[in-house]
């Protein structure tokens, strides 16, 4: 099968803490994975992995230091892919930044319709804009005339979904999406994604750090840790049998990701994070159990087990 998306070589560094300083990390370290037409593919790993960078350049937000993406025969040497402006689309963590509360929110969707020029009239565009308010189990007369305050977290984060599917994307990307709404609601917005996948035969790069919805809607999953793919593969394989001690200890435990985090090309991060970033060897090894000497000087070569890609020095020979 042809891939929608592939990511090549994928590679971002960033300069840590004030101006002058040229102490520099590399977030995103060398990586590949591929989405297939309608499918879920899950990006997991704890806060600050490298996972919401990784996202950020497949929409433009950041520019790659190195490394190619390829969208639907579309590449990234382009000057402007057209992905940019309308075949991807994204939600994000929480849906009471995305609207402002002084709006109305039908506002944000006839904006994007008349946007992306997708109606010529009035009547069309409310019409689109029911359609896909529908397909997120809403319509146009509850949202009608409303502020965000109005709604609740889980409306509110469909109705995001809503307007991202008016342009009919070939991909969604879903960051944190259900991080920040009631446990009660989360999973109708996770078999929302599922049906949206089989429905509309759309892909979706699901970025989280709860591995429980990863495992429900996924096909594949990688498993990132600072700036490195640890463990990728199918979803049942790496998450039921994993082989990374990584994914093992992901597995029991992982730290919330942090909402409040901010975004430049200059960072500050926890002591922690930047000492596993300027490792050397593998960025694991202070924490792992299997650690060996050859762990803190080189980092491990990739390596298959039947469809799984590892990387650790236990399997790469
Ligand atoms: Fe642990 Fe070494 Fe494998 Fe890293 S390479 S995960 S330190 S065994």
């Amino acid at each position: 099968m042809k891939p929608l998306i592939e990511i090549e070589n994928l590679r971002k560094e960033f300069f840590l803490g004030s101006i002058l300083s040229r102490d520099k990390i590399v977030a995103v370290d060398n990586i590949s994975f591929k989405i297939n037409p309608a499918e879920i593919f899950t990006l997991a790993g704890e806060s600050g992995c490298g996972k919401t960078t990784v996202a950020r350049m497949i929409l433009g937000f950041e520019e790659p230091t190195a490394g190619r993406i390829i969208y639907s025969k579309e590449s990234s040497d382009n000057k402007e892919p057209v992905w940019f402006t309308q075949g991807i689309q994204a939600i994000f963590q929480n849906p009471f930044e995305t609207f402002n509360p002084l709006r109305k929110v039908e506002h944000y969707l006839f904006e994007t319709v008349y946007n992306y020029k997708l109606a010529e009239s009035q009547e069309k565009a409310r019409e689109i804009i029911n359609s896909k308010l529908e397909s997120v189990g809403l319509s146009y007369e509850e949202v009608a005339g409303k502020y965000p305050s109005e709604f609740s977290g889980g409306q509110l984060q469909r109705i995001s979904i809503a307007r991202a599917l008016l342009t009919d994307p070939g991909l969604l990307i879903a960051d944190e999406p259900v991080s920040m709404v009631d446990a009660s609601i989360r999973m109708s917005i996770v078999n929302l994604f599922k049906k949206l996948k089989e429905e509309l035969q759309m892909s979706i790069l699901y970025i989280t750090h709860d591995l429980a919805t990863a495992y429900y809607m996924s096909g594949q999953i990688a498993i990132m840790f600072r700036g490195h793919i640890m463990e990728m593969g199918p979803v049942e394989k790496v998450l039921m049998e994993p082989a990374h001690p990584y994914t093992k200890l992901l597995r029991e435990s992982i730290p919330e990701a942090d909402p409040a985090k901010k975004w430049t090309d200059r960072i500050s991060i926890s002591d922690l994070e930047s000492d596993e970033y300027l490792r050397k060897g593998c960025k694991f090894a202070g924490r792992c159990p299997e650690a060996q000497d050859k762990c803190k000087e080189h980092t491990p070569e990739a390596a298959y087990i039947d469809d799984v890609f590892v990387k650790c020095h236990l399997y790469s020979g």
